[in-house]
């Protein structure tokens, strides 16, 4: 229902768009492949993942050769999905972590305004509803404001927070913060880092190091990188996934403010394009809203 309410903007957008480019044609011709692929680029889709899709169709058009447009939008539907990678857990309720794994330690990474803090107070709000302890880690100590916003939401969720000083080694926050949990028992780590896109190789030891160091409390930290993009971005939230994914292994996607967005195909593009499943996404600045990615729910939200 909120997924549907705060897609409502990709929604109406695509499916506006969508139905304009096939008004008064009975069958998918090349206007209509024009069209649709001017839709698909200005959704965010992205060029590739675009080409992709209209490949796939002309394929089928050219297979049946009388395919109609009512049948485009189902056919649309299935690339879509297939083109999607999500978590496979089949649970799209609550969080889930893996039996046996504690703490859980998940690496939040992506740069400065993407909705990164918002997206780690939502998180901790949501382990803490299944009866998890968590703790938080203000490892991004490049900016005071980080380390500031971060206390802001452990006091609204009231979870345990471990900081430094600005300015300290964010490596040294990551060990303290792992270290913490395991003495507190605790469930789940949730660890900021910096959101400043240096070069490559600087993200790239720090992110590393970061890593190494946590290592030294629990073997196999971090269990997720979650990087965070900002979904009404378009070309820059590709851009940093490419940045990110060079520069440590990725392994799930956030995806914030697509409430705001009339470019959601954005998801799909960026899915698509670096083969990380879009775990969570963003729906409003409230700390219930943010969801667990269903692709099939997603690709709805487009087309009904
Ligand atoms: P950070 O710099 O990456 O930590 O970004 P913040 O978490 O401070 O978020 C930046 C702004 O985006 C804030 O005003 C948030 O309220 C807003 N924001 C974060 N996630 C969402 C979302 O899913 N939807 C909307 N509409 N706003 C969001």
């Amino acid at each position: 229902e909120k997924l549907n309410e705060g897609l409502e903007k990709s929604k109406s957008s695509f499916f506006g768009k969508l139905s304009k480019a096939v008004a008064g044609k009975s069958k998918v011709d090349d206007a209509v492949l024009d069209n649709l692929e001017e839709v698909l680029i200005s959704s965010d889709v992205g060029v590739a993942t675009t080409i992709k899709i209209i490949d796939r169709i002309q394929e089928r058009v050219s297979r049946d050769k009388y395919l109609g447009t009512d049948e485009l939008n189902q056919i649309l539907r299935e690339e879509i999905a297939g083109l999607l990678s999500e978590q496979e857990h089949g649970n799209y309720e609550s969080l889930y972590i893996p039996e046996g794994v504690k703490p859980y330690v998940i690496m939040v990474v992506g740069v400065n305004g993407v909705g990164k803090t918002t997206t780690i107070g939502k998180l901790a709000q949501q382990f803490k509803n299944q009866g998890k302890k968590v703790v938080l880690g203000a490892g991004d100590t490049f900016r005071a404001a980080a380390i500031d916003q971060l206390q802001i939401w452990a006091d609204r969720v009231d979870v345990p927070i471990i900081k430094q000083k600005m300015g300290s080694d964010p490596a040294s926050v990551a060990f303290d913060t792992v270290q913490s949990a395991v003495k507190k028992d605790a469930d789940v780590v949730i660890l900021d880092t910096a959101g400043r896109l240096h070069n490559k190789v600087n993200l790239m030891n720090e992110l590393t190091k970061i890593k190494r160091v946590m290592q030294k409390v629990v073997d196999d930290a971090p269990h997720e990188v979650l990087l965070v993009l900002d979904g009404s971005t378009g070309q820059n939230a590709f851009e940093q996934a490419k940045q990110f994914t060079a520069a440590t292994e990725v392994t799930a996607l956030a995806v914030t403010k697509l409430d705001g967005t009339a470019k959601g195909g954005v998801v799909i593009g960026i899915s698509d394009q670096f083969k990380v499943p879009v775990k969570y996404i963003g729906v409003g600045e409230g700390i219930n809203d943010l969801q667990i990615f269903n692709k099939y729910e997603f690709v709805d939200s487009f087309f009904n």
